[in-house]
């Protein structure tokens, strides 16, 4: 999933400070599930931002609305009138789902709510973890599972680079090292003969750095 934590309500006040009518726009997907987003967030900022126009004598009108997904227009549509009634809208997607509310409403302004952290996992209550940089070239296959791109923090794609120390990571000594991870997995999976084989330079052309990559299904657009 999409991982996303909300921004601190003196932000959102900021942010929101030149507007009367906002709508607080809630996700149920991705940001619902990492406790972000979703409809109870919704109700607790939006209660928040009264409390604090209240303080400020802003005269915010808050409308609370929550979508099951912002990222898809045939559900934005169902905040079409509650967006068009109200001079702003407080977007609790991710950064997709806002640009989706902003590109379909051109003269709206829409604003993010949440900083878009990561595509993770729920590890523990309470705790998500990044597990996909969507490099665009997977090579999860030669690692067990455990993407090295992600987890390791040098990426290092053929052994670990040597500081681990009692498992975990030198850089980041609150997480396991990631290559004593992989280490496991392709032994309980019967594929240590991989750690024998040298990777190729990764290709990373398929990642961001050429900037917004786009895909296309030619057997969708029949
Ligand atoms: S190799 Fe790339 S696509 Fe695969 S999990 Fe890692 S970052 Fe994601
Ligand atoms: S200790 Fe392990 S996870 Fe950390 S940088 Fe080195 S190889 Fe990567």
């Amino acid at each position: 999933m999409i991982v996303a934590e909300r921004k601190s309500i003196p932000d959102l006040v900021d942010i929101l400070q030149d507007h009367k009518k906002i709508l607080v726009l809630g996700c149920g997907t991705c940001v619902t599930v990492c406790l972000a987003g979703g409809e109870r967030e919704v109700s607790i900022i939006s209660s928040a931002l009264r409390i604090a126009s209240n303080l400020k004598n802003l005269d915010f009108e808050i409308e609370e609305l929550t979508i099951e997904r912002q990222c898809d227009n045939v559900f934005i549509e169902e905040a079409a009138d509650a967006i068009n009634r109200n001079d702003a809208v407080l977007s609790l997607g991710c950064g997709a789902g806002v640009q989706a509310l902003a590109e379909r409403f051109a003269k709206k302004p829409v604003y993010a709510g949440l900083d878009t952290a990561f595509i993770g996992i729920l590890e523990d209550r309470g705790i998500w973890a990044e597990k996909c940089a969507a490099c665009g070239a997977c090579v999860l296959h030669q690692y067990g599972g455990i993407c090295p791109v992600t987890r390791c923090a040098k990426q290092m794609l053929n052994g670990p680079c040597g500081g681990s120390r009692e498992d975990r990571c030198e850089v980041r000594p609150d997480r396991p090292c990631a290559w004593q991870l992989i280490y496991h997995r392709l032994k309980d999976i019967g594929q240590l003969e991989r750690l024998t084989e040298i990777a190729p330079p990764k290709n990373w052309e398929p990642g961001h750095g050429g900037g917004c990559r786009v895909i296309v299904r030619e057997d969708h657009r029949i």
